[in-house]
């Protein structure tokens, strides 16, 4: 199958807002290497699919800390700069509802990005499946993917997004308020954004939000003003997908102090990710947060001050029709 990102264009990187271009090293394209991009699984008797919009390399001078500390926790974890970094969204499949947790890069991140589409077409979607998209924040590796050549991609889909959140980055002072250099990200996710406002088809909601029978609207403001986490549950068992708590496998299960760059306040967002870390742990429900390695799902236990973390096994067990 030949696919637009067999043949890496002269994309240009002018455009990346959540990432300086020099997190992006020389990347492997070759055939051999392509995957499937999709998983299923469930929660209770939900069926959820991870989507994999693709990965890219995370340069970890980004990490908020000493060089050594950082290259000291990669190499015990067999890892090394750039680390190979997902972007993951998932598809629930909630009643009669499509639900989509983030919408992908779309064309902003380079050619190793932006499959969402060709990963939900191999799960048997297509964009006007999907009912709702449910952002866990505005920064555009999570809603690039929404729109393409200023049109929805995703038709007949409600966006979902908290209100202080969407009102933070369409906000003009905001914009003005923020450094030359980052004001070019609320002009983009204005744009993004925009062809669903105009066709009534974004949905805020404040704070704490039931939005459908099962999926709930948690604020965990830091990462963005209006950061938000979605739970899923159903029976006894719960998914939390968690959005940007974190970035950093190996570094921030063990130091989970260490913020980033992209934490628009680092002082909210490292607490916030400890208290995350301590809620999951308590009860070790299920966690995926979207830029851990695909499909991003497992469960987290506490071990003094680090987490160790448990990546849901992998299940095919389905039987092949005759
Ligand atoms: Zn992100």
């Amino acid at each position: 199958m030949k696919s637009r990102y067999l043949f890496p264009t002269l994309i240009t990187l002018l455009s990346f807002w959540l990432m300086p271009t020099q997190v992006f090293a020389t990347q492997n394209n070759s055939e051999q290497q392509l995957q499937a991009g999709y998983y299923h699984f469930q929660i209770g008797s939900v069926p959820v699919i991870a989507l994999s919009d693709g990965t890219m390399k995370l340069n970890t001078s980004l990490l908020n800390a000493p060089e050594d500390k950082v290259a000291h926790l990669l190499k015990h974890a067999y890892a090394k700069n750039p680390i190979d970094t997902s972007v993951n969204a998932y598809l629930i499949l909630l009643g009669q509802k499509r639900v989509l947790i983030d919408a992908g890069t779309g064309p902003h991140y380079g050619p190793t990005l932006g499959k969402l589409p060709i990963s939900l077409s191999n799960a048997g979607f297509k964009p006007e499946d999907i009912t709702d998209i449910c952002i866990t924040h505005m920064h555009l590796d999570h809603i690039g993917g929404m729109t393409k050549d200023k049109k929805r991609v995703f038709p007949n889909a409600t966006i979902h997004i908290e209100k202080q959140e969407f009102e933070f980055w369409t906000s003009q002072s905001e914009k003005e308020k923020a450094p030359k250099a980052l004001q070019q990200r609320f002009t983009k996710a204005t744009q993004v954004l925009m062809p669903y406002k105009e066709a009534n088809k974004v949905a805020l909601f404040d704070g704490k939000k039931q939005l459908f029978d099962g999926l709930t609207a948690i604020p965990m403001r830091g990462h963005t003003p209006g950061h938000s986490f979605y739970q899923l549950q159903n029976d006894q068992d719960k998914l939390m997908f968690w959005g940007d708590i974190m970035h950093v496998a190996p570094v921030q299960f063990s130091k989970p102090d260490i913020t980033i760059k992209f934490d628009i306040n680092p002082k909210a967002a490292a607490p916030k990710r400890i208290e995350a870390f301590l809620d999951a742990a308590k009860t070790g429900f299920k966690v995926a947060p979207t830029h851990l390695s695909f499909p991003g799902v497992g469960q987290i236990r506490q071990d003094g001050d680090h987490y160790h973390w448990y990546p849901i096994l992998y299940t095919n067990d389905a039987t092949p029709q005759t």
